[in-house]
């Protein structure tokens, strides 16, 4: 990143919250699960299928995981309710992971179970590098008693290989997203070279659907889009073994393209009164669209 578009970076907590919200609208479906719930069905009208986020990161009390989890409950109902094509993806620090694992793990059960009962999935997020190994000992645990759950590996990390290797001798059939990885990681734990990063998350798919696994190749990176099109034909797999994945409002264009080409498209709907943290960790991803808020801050 550059110097002015490390600036703007820095600049975008001093926005108001209002503009932030203008222009991270985008991205987010709404403050509520009715809200989620449009959004699906156009995407679902469009071919699309979905995820669906509880915004909310990071709790410092257990009764604050109480609330999310109903959330997560309802919304599993009501995808059955309305045949919607949609799952859920999980953030297990809001689930109270950095308080007490026992707990998180207990309501992480919950929704994979409730999941199972209504034939549904379980995404587990992956969060920064202190819950790595927890958020995958509790993919672990409960991949052992339920078929419908799944977790994150981030290219950026170094462990992200190793990680997978275990896994995949651990469980005869797993379900794993790629992606590039979204926090700020010290040099030590993660790569920094974009290269490399690009490099490794298309070493890691590669491991995964060699080995007979089911990948969600989330990115929005052409030039890894064309090098999965290209494992596939070079493996001669069909192309239902993985699905892309995509953030809401990011490049619809190459979501389009995608489906054309025959597979799936997965798009993450977050949604929930929380939408500042995930609306500003978008914006600083993207200095582009920071930029464009800060101007309309200073009135340019
Ligand atoms: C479905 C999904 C789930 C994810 N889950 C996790 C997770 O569990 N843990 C985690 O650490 N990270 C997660 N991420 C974020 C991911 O790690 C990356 O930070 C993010 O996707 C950007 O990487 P990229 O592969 O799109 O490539 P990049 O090289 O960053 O971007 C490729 C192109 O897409 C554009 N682009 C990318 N992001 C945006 C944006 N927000 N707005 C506008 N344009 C954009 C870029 O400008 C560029 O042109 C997820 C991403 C997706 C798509």
């Amino acid at each position: 990143m550059n110097i002015l578009n490390k600036l703007i970076v820095w600049t975008i907590p001093l926005v108001p919250k209002t503009i932030v919200h203008k222009v991270a609208s985008r991205y987010i479906a709404g403050e509520t699960l009715d809200d989620a719930i449009q959004v699906i069905k156009s995407l679902n009208a469009e071919g699309c299928c979905a995820t669906m986020d509880v915004l909310g990161e990071f709790i410092k009390r257990k009764e604050e995981a109480e609330p999310a989890v109903e959330e997560y409950l309802r919304a599993l109902d009501r995808i059955e309710q309305e045949k919607l094509d949609a799952n859920i993806s999980v953030k297990l620090t809001m689930l109270g992971l950095k308080l007490d694992f026992d707990f998180c793990l207990e309501n992480v059960r919950n929704m994979v179970q409730r999941a199972k009962n209504l034939n549904n999935f379980v995404r587990i997020d992956m969060e920064d590098s202190p819950v790595t190994t927890d958020t995958l000992k509790t993919f672990s645990t409960l991949r052992k008693e339920f078929d419908n759950v799944g977790f994150v590996i981030q290219a950026y990390m170094r462990r992200s290989l190793t990680d997978i290797q275990l896994e995949m001798k651990k469980h005869k059939h797993i379900n794993v997203r790629v992606c590039k990885g979204i926090y700020i990681e010290p040099r030590e734990v993660a790569y920094k070279d974009m290269a490399i990063i690009n490099s490794n998350y298309n070493l890691l798919v590669a491991e995964l659907l060699k080995n007979g696994h089911y990948v969600g190749v989330a990115t929005h990176d052409e030039k890894l889009v064309w090098a999965t099109f290209k494992l596939i034909h070079d493996l001669k797999l069909p192309k239902d073994k993985l699905e892309f994945q995509m953030l809401l409002g990011v490049d619809e264009q190459l979501r389009r393209i995608i489906i054309k080409e025959g597979y799936k498209v997965r798009v993450y709907v977050p949604y929930g009164r929380q939408w500042y943290a995930y609306s500003t960790r978008r914006l600083k991803e993207n200095p582009q669209i920071a930029q464009h808020v800060i101007k309309r801050f200073l009135g340019f």
